[in-house]
């Protein structure tokens, strides 16, 4: 006999970026992972179980949770994912949670115009027409509407009848379960150096736990046809797999490389998907039905069901870190996904980041390397062009050595790509009469020349202004002097000597949506232009087939600033812009312009030297033990009002704690000290190596109040340190 209802304790983690966990109570046990919505602050929320216990005595302040819903449940391996996803970068679950679930669409009901079936009435059909139409319902369960109107030989107007009575509903989809595509073999054939690659990346895959895989191959080297060898074994075991990009950008185009391939089109997932998308996709990772999925960092958090392998191609892209909200590394993420699940990871890159690297010196992951480009001549040696040396025309850019290749290539009908990252015309505007500076109002930031639109624009911020033909501090007109280049301004160097050249700017601001570089890079590879000049756009993912020439225009822009990886960077970026050049039976030549050519970075440029590179760049980083040898956290605070952000900044030195093998940095005025007129300053801790800054951070902040004016973001691992 029972006396008292039974009750249960449920722990829910809203999608809110708040430490603590919420409890409610139910009349059930609910597993963990299951959706439910509960009462929050006024609002309804949809919140996740967590942890599930029977009541013991009163309810106390607990409030029941409204509605339960059954369906969707997140498994165990992905409640877990987001557990240590959450714990290792110190952030709230439920800001995880928030990221990762589509709303509470996710539970209407699908729509599905797509098939029709009998709904449960009863119903004596009138006419021939309609009995026909159940007729044909009773063998296939669901048709669409083209299909039953074959069927049963009636008009539209029979079938919209029947509808309009509700004797046919909308029905999901038949073949739900049994969606994935069936294997089919690719038409790929494989070189020996890739079919050893796809050997043993396959053998590791077949074992319970597979090691982390590190893909490293030239540019060209088909490390991609590999990756899709790889995939069709694992989509053949009847498991999905994740591919995922450093830049939406990038999609289109290797959708279609895939749709080609493999025969159909794998689901996209990323941040410009419409919410109705967004459900639809979800819901078919969640069930399966969907195979392959193509996307942004995000997608790490989709609800697989049978995932299989992830790809993350370009791993070393600093595009995978999310610097704000959820301060995530996306590789590092699929390595932690990819052994929760038990599952392989193959990371591939032509340049692998040293943190890859290391973990290969130290056997944590496997790795395969392919030397060759794939029928095409080697890459092109790097040519060093010493600016101090070799001065370009006052007024130019482009030394005379550069100015050559661009002449030669033209005459050969050839194409040059011409590479400086940096928008706009020039990178600031100076007043030659007193000296002023153009400046964004809200930014430590100069306004940068945009001659293309006739504005000044901030490149921090939204912020820009009209050009004006008088100095806004001395009153001088016709006075300003741009200092330094953009690429509009190398446009204008480049059409000067070459009146003729067929030259195309790929810069983000004159190309806004993915069609329109799409279509850039479409008329590109059709042969319709002969001098490509662009930003960091242009770097990765084409393949232009008859490029032959490529220019750095300033090969030391990465340089400066104390950005511990800026080298890495630098080198990474060039050696993947200068992969560019060269076609299959000529080999390419690459300029990069330096006032630096004795630099250890350029030597190994110049020479071709890969490993000399990551020799210097591990014995700089050992000794210091900066990452990944010691780590590194940084917090960030961010206030309106100077003043006050500097006495949150003293107070929080102040409770700092000691602790052995740990150093805190700063407070320090953030490199932009200014965004949108947000004063920033930056702590910075120092783990040595085998130290966590974990505990430290737990001591450091766990119970400070923040003022509710001040913002502020804790980033393990930084890779910005702006
Ligand atoms: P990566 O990803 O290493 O840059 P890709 O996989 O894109 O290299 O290969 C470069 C080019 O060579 C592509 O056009 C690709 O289709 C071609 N290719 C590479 N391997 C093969 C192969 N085994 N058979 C046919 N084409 C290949
Ligand atoms: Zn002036
Ligand atoms: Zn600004």
């Amino acid at each position: 006999l029972k006396t008292m209802q039974e009750r249960y304790d449920i722990e829910v983690v809203v999608p809110l970026a708040l430490y603590q966990a919420f409890n409610y109570y139910h009349d059930r046990e609910l597993p963990q992972g299951t959706w439910v919505e509960v009462p929050f602050a006024g609002r309804r929320l949809l919140a996740l179980v967590w942890a599930c216990q029977p009541l013991e005595g009163d309810k106390g302040k607990r409030k029941p949770i409204t509605r339960v819903h059954p369906d969707y449940p997140l498994s165990a391996q992905q409640c877990r994912f987001f557990a240590r996803l959450a714990a290792y970068h110190m952030l709230p679950l439920g800001k995880v949670v928030q990221v990762a679930h589509p709303g509470l669409r996710l539970f209407k009901p699908e729509r599905h115009d797509g098939f029709l079936r009998r709904s449960a009435k009863d119903f004596a059909p009138r006419s021939s027409g309609q009995k026909r139409v159940l007729a044909a319902l009773v063998t296939e369960k669901r048709l669409s509407p083209q299909g039953l109107r074959n069927a049963a030989e009636v008009s539209a107007s029979v079938i919209l009848g029947l509808k309009k009575q509700g004797v046919l509903e909308a029905a999901p989809p038949p073949a739900q379960a049994a969606a994935l595509p069936p294997p089919q073999p690719l038409n790929i054939q494989l070189n020996d150096a890739q079919q050893q690659a796809l050997d043993r990346l396959a053998e590791n895959l077949k074992r319970p736990n597979p090691q982390p895989m590190l893909l490293d191959g030239v540019t060209s080297s088909g490390k991609t046809e590999v990756a899709f060898m790889l995939a069709a074994e694992v989509l053949a075991r009847g498991e999905q797999v994740l591919f995922l990009l450093p830049e939406i950008a990038l999609t289109r185009q290797w959708m279609q490389r895939f749709a080609a391939e493999f025969g159909f089109e794998p689901s996209a997932w990323h941040s410009q998907l419409t919410p109705a998308q967004r459900s639809a996709t979800w819901r078919a990772v969640w069930h399966a039905r969907t195979a392959v999925v193509v996307g942004a960092r995000s997608a790490l958090f989709l609800p697989f069901k049978r995932l299989g392998l992830i790809v993350v191609d370009e791993e070393h892209e600093p595009a995978f870190k999310q610097n704000d909200g959820l301060t995530y590394h996306g590789r590092n993420m699929a390595v932690l996904r990819g052994q929760i699940e038990g599952i392989g990871v193959l990371l591939a890159s032509a340049t692998p980041s040293l943190e890859s690297l290391e973990n290969v010196t130290r056997g944590r992951y496997l790795a395969v390397e392919l030397r060759q480009r794939y029928r095409r001549a080697p890459p092109p040696r790097i040519q060093l062009v010493d600016l101090s040396s070799e001065r370009p025309e006052s007024g130019q850019f482009l030394a005379p050595t550069a100015r050559e290749l661009l002449q030669e290539t033209f005459a050969k009908k050839e194409q040059t790509l011409v590479f400086l990252n940096r928008r706009g015309y020039a990178p600031l505007l100076l007043c030659r009469a007193c000296g002023y500076r153009f400046s964004c109002p809200q930014c430590s930031s100069w306004l940068v020349e945009h001659r293309h639109s006739q504005r000044l624009q901030c490149h921090l911020c939204d912020y820009s202004e009209a050009m004006v033909s008088h100095c806004p501090s001395c009153g001088e007109s016709e006075s300003f002097v741009p200092c330094g280049p953009g690429v509009e301004r190398i446009r204008d160097e480049v059409q000067a000597l070459l009146p003729t050249a067929r030259v195309a700017l790929f810069s983000s601001d004159l190309l806004p949506s993915t069609k329109a570089l799409q279509d850039a890079v479409a008329s590109v590879q059709a042969g319709e232009v002969d001098v490509l000049i662009g930003t960091q756009l242009l770097a990765k993912g084409h393949d232009f087939p008859a490029l032959t020439g490529v220019i750095v225009v300033d090969g030391d822009l990465g340089l400066s600033g104390a950005d511990l990886r800026a080298g890495e960077r630098s080198f990474q970026m060039i050696e993947q812009v200068a992969g560019r050049a060269g076609r299959r039976d000529r080999l390419g030549r690459a300029l990069v312009q330096t006032y630096y050519p004795d630099a250890p970075l350029m030597r190994a440029l110049a020479q071709g030297d890969r490993d000399a590179f990551y020799r210097e760049e591990r014995a700089a980083r050992l000794p210091q033990a900066m990452p990944p040898f010691g780590q590194l956290a940084a917090l960030i605070i961010s206030d309106r009002d100077a003043k006050r952000l500097d006495n949150l900044c003293a107070a929080l030195k102040a409770r700092a704690p000691q602790m052995a093998g740990l150093t805190l940095y700063g407070p320090a005025a953030a490199p932009l000290t200014r965004i949108r007129g947000w004063h920033r300053r930056r702590f910075l801790l120092h783990a040595q190596e085998g130290q966590r800054p974990h505990d430290f951070l737990q001591l450091w902040l766990a119970g400070f109040r923040f003022p509710a004016q001040s913002r502020w973001t804790l980033d393990i691992d930084p890779l910005s340190f702006l």
